[in-house]
């Protein structure tokens, strides 16, 4: 029963009572006026169920005795002839479905109790309204039968006799209806509409229950993750009549702020005599709550009053459902309401501010998925969903860079760039790129792939910038020859339109308009994530011997000064990683491809002497922009093949050359250079560190630009912080090799310059023996970074460019691995190896930093179980950075609140 509070926690008792049965419990406890009515536990759907669908003992015997104490606190009788009580069945799961199960209203209405309603409220009009509802309801509900054979003889009557709305009809047309209706189910089932209310209660309620496992129910919890053994409550509540007349009687729902902006003003709808569902369903126009205060000025000040309560009592946002009957208000149901993530956001931060929550629950409250909802384009979501209706959906693939796109289609990097220095906004379309395709893919609003995952070339560079970008679109088919894509029976030509969603893999061929957000109008995001950056500050909030106990810091991956600086405005602490390959894309790639060919010394000083030049600059910007914040920066990675021409490619370019019997000269010496290059496994081939072993020369240069461009920097009255990293480390030796070499140039060019600087040394993790013997390696290197893409891949031993567009996908489907690698941290494999390696190092090095670098940085578990193994920093690409300070802050609220408690 209402009278009596459930004794437990709140979410026991919605456990119990289901949301909106603990709803009604609760509101009748802090006096806000509800319906009388009982409530049947979650466990007894969960019985009646297991039972093979029937009550389980002593139940019926418990609701005749509930239903007794509903009609002695409403004076009224249900199947009386005087005073009838009629009731409502509602659903009331645990979690919130909404419209997911059923409700069965104004039970108790037969021909003889009908004729006492008319009696009691001389309103004929309303009690047949209301009659034909019960048995529409219980046709389609109890007795399942379709919707239609219900509307149809509906629509046919209104049509015949002229109404446009439901409200028009009058008490003899509804008389009609009532009795088309039951001719509907004596048609559909061979019985007669039940005319005892009792029937009526036990085959509504059974319904009810019954509706927990519909497929729409189940569906919904499948995508969802609602457990499907929850169950669903039943509540048996008087009705309230909402249908009463115009003037005084109507039904409205409201939310206690804005669920799209998170404004602080009540947000709803109200329709005057109506019922139930009427304001959901959109049978009529409704109005808005400014109708109800013109009219019912007392009613309206009761429902704020109430309104206000129940935000204070729940301390959130409410989305409340209310009826009022001939001028008196109830509420029938109040639910934390559903929102957007910026509306979630401005909530949290106004509520901690009004003093309702602290800072701690507001930072919870707010999901990953809320805080990138503000940070990337958007569809418009009516012209996104007429798209999908017009079958304009083109091809899925995997979402390896959020935000939306618009654009026309090009397939070459060069026409991409021609086309968009134009002016025109372009969706790169490839079978994979490579690092030859930047300047286009940045030049681009978006790009989709048939090929690679999430941590493929395309994903890492356009995640970097900001891209939208789909990978591993596989039912796409690229003909290169005439410029087309096809995909789903759909022939989009270079130049045509097309949309990209790569917050979820989503291709459409269509021009969809995107809306664009900006950090800078953000204040409450902003304010809360600098309230999460105070709480990771708090000296104990994690638990790391040898190592910080303050909270993870966040740092970002960039290699242009200007990414750095959006990085910084992010909130970003530092640099974790900055590729210098990136520095050599575009137009310079043509100076190191000099250089790798050259055989004489001359050609190749020259080209090193360019590269050098315009590295130090841009090692001086990026510096600048970091003023007083590490720049960690990684020397050259890739196999030099990368920066050459595609073997491919170019075999086939000299074999029609050689055909067509030209000389091509060029090409041919180009071949050979590649083909000595070639490497049948490159990524396991002449890359990091061996490659810089093999190619000294071109350490001297890095570091020569590095020292001379943080000195520049200093000149300018900067403090740079450069920090010098070593990639795919396996053996101490690889550093011993490299670090006196590099120590050495570092003190002359420091000495040459007059200017005194720290730096450090350190290493990549990104080969399972690295980790395995990282106390050794912490003896040369000062600090380690994870990088978990090349990690992932030779821990699996799955490509990371193959993987996910072959087998991976499948290996997901179908249950065999719980999640991708590439995008999660997997803790039990490549977690394992992170934590040794973490306890190694520190164990030779207290308290050196330790951080990632790949792309997990950014991902929300992957950072949480990055602050759990005693990380220094994730550092992941600038557009994640606001993600990680909120993800990093969540995984410390626990021991705060421990700490808090003590
Ligand atoms: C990594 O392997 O995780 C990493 C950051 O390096 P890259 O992606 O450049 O190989
Ligand atoms: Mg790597």
């Amino acid at each position: 029963m209402l009278e009596k509070e459930y004794d437990g926690s709140w979410d026991k008792i919605k456990r119990v009572l289901g949301g909106k049965g603990a709803g009604l419990a609760k509101m009748y406890s802090l006096g806000i006026p509800v319906p009388p009515g009982y409530t049947i536990t979650t466990a007894g759907c969960n019985k009646f169920i297991a039972l093979g669908n029937v009550f389980p003992p002593g139940m019926e015997e418990q609701c005749l005795s509930a239903l007794k104490r509903v009609e002695e606190l409403t004076g009224k009788v249900l199947g009386g002839t005087e005073r009838p009580l009629l009731v409502a069945c509602r659903s009331g799961a645990y979690m919130s479905m909404p419209g997911m199960m059923d409700t069965v209203l104004n039970i108790g209405l037969n021909d003889v109790t009908a004729q006492a309603m008319i009696k009691l409220t001389g309103d004929a009009r309303f009690v047949y309204d209301s009659y034909r509802r019960l048995v529409q309801g219980f046709g389609t509900i109890v007795l399942n039968i379709p919707d239609e054979a219900f509307e149809e003889p509906l629509d046919e009557y209104m049509k015949e006799h002229k109404y446009a709305y439901d409200n028009e009809l009058k008490a003899e047309d509804w008389i009609r209806i009532t009795d088309i209706f039951k001719g509907v189910i004596k048609s559909q089932t061979g019985s007669d509409f039940p005319q005892d209310p009792y029937k009526q209660v036990e085959l509504s309620t059974k319904a009810v229950f019954l509706s927990w496992n519909n497929k729409r129910a189940f569906d919904y919890r499948n995508v969802e993750g609602i457990p499907h053994d929850l169950g669903t409550a039943v509540n048996i509540v008087a009705m309230i009549f909402g249908n009463m007349g115009d003037e005084d009687s109507g039904t409205g729902v409201a939310f206690t702020r804005n669920p799209s902006t998170g404004n602080k003003e009540i947000y709803g709808e109200f329709l005057f005599n109506a019922q139930g569902e009427d304001v959901v369903a959109g049978i009529r126009n409704t109005l808005p709550l400014q109708a109800l205060k013109d009219k019912l000025p007392q009613c309206f000040d009761q429902f704020i009053e109430n309104s206000k309560r129940l935000e204070d009592y729940f301390k959130d946002m409410q989305d409340i459902e209310f009826t009022i009957e001939k001028g008196k208000l109830y509420f029938l149901q109040t639910r934390n309401a559903k929102r957007t993530g910026l509306a979630k956001i401005k909530t949290s931060v106004t509520f901690c501010k009004e003093g309702l929550i602290d800072k701690m629950t507001a930072i919870e409250r707010v999901t990953p998925k809320d805080v990138d909802s503000l940070l990337h384009p958007m569809f418009n979501d009516s012209e996104l969903e007429k798209a999908i209706k017009t079958g304009k959906l083109f091809a899925e693939g995997v979402n390896a860079s959020p935000g939306a796109a618009v654009g026309r289609i090009f397939f070459d990097a060069d026409k991409c760039k021609e086309m968009a220095d134009q002016g025109m906004p372009v969706i790169m379309v490839r079978r994979f790129t490579k690092p030859d395709d930047v300047h286009g893919m940045i030049a681009s609003k978006g790009l989709f792939t048939a090929e690679g995952g999430a941590t493929s070339h395309a994903a890492v560079v356009a995640r970097q910038f900001g891209i939208p970008c789909i990978v591993g679109a596989s039912e796409i088919q690229i003909d290169m020859k005439n410029l087309t894509v096809k995909s789903r029976g759909i022939l989009l030509k270079e130049g045509d339109w097309c949309s990209v969603d790569g917050t979820t893999g989503k291709i459409y061929a269509a021009k969809i308009p995107t809306k664009e957000p900006s950090l800078d109008d953000q204040k409450e995001l902003l304010e809360l994530l600098d309230w999460c950056d105070e709480l990771r500050e708090i000296e104990g909030v994690r638990e790391n011997p040898n190592g910080p106990t303050r909270g993870l810091q966040v740092w970002a991956n960039s290699d242009k000064a200007d990414d750095a600086l959006k990085a910084r405005s992010f909130g970003a602490k530092g640099i974790g990683l900055c590729r210098t390959e990136h520095m050599f894309l575009g137009a310079r790639s043509e100076i190191l491809a000099r250089f790798i060919i050259a055989d004489e010394e001359e050609v190749k000083t020259k080209a090193l002497n360019e590269l050098q030049a315009l590295q130090t600059s841009d090692f001086e910007e990026i510096f600048t922009a970091m003023t007083e914040l590490p720049v960690i920066i990684r020397l050259l990675d890739p196999p030099l093949h990368e920066f050459l021409e595609d073997l491919v490619s170019l075999t086939e370019k000299v074999a029609t050359s050689r055909a067509l019997k030209i000389d091509d000269e060029k090409n041919e010496i180009m071949l050979s250079h590649v083909k000595k290059l070639h490497e049948s496994n490159p990524m396991m081939g002449l890359r990091g560190v061996r490659l810089l072993i093999v190619k000294r020369e071109l350490v001297k240069m890095q570091v020569s630009a590095i020292f001379n461009g943080a000195c520049n920097a200093k000149g300018k009255g900067f403090v740079p912080i450069p920090e010098i990293m070593i990639p795919l480390v396996s053996h101490k030796g690889e550093l011993d090799s490299l670090q006196p070499e590099i120590e050495e140039l570092a003190a002359v060019i420091l000495k040459e310059r007059g200017v005194e600087m720290e730096y450090k040394f350190g290493t990549m993790l990104e080969i399972p023996r690295a980790c395995v013997v990282s106390g050794n390696l912490a003896k040369s290197a000062q600090f380690f970074s994870f990088g978990t893409n090349d990690l992932t891949q030779m821990t699996f031993g799955f490509s990371r460019d193959d993987a996910e567009s072959g087998f991976l996908l499948k290996y997901i489907n179908d249950g065999i691995l719980p999640e991708n690698p590439f995008k999660t941290i997997d803790q039990e494999g490549v977690g394992s190896l992170m934590k040794m390696a973490v306890k190694s190092g520190r164990e030779e090095r207290p308290m050196m930093d330790i951080g990632i670098c790949g792309e997990h940085g950014g991902e929300p578990k992957s950072v949480e179980f990055c602050s759990s193994i005693g990380l220094t920093y994730v550092s992941c690409s600038p557009f994640r950075v606001p993600i990680a300070r909120l993800s990093a802050t969540h995984a410390i609220i626990p021991l705060l609140r421990k700490m808090k408690k003590n």
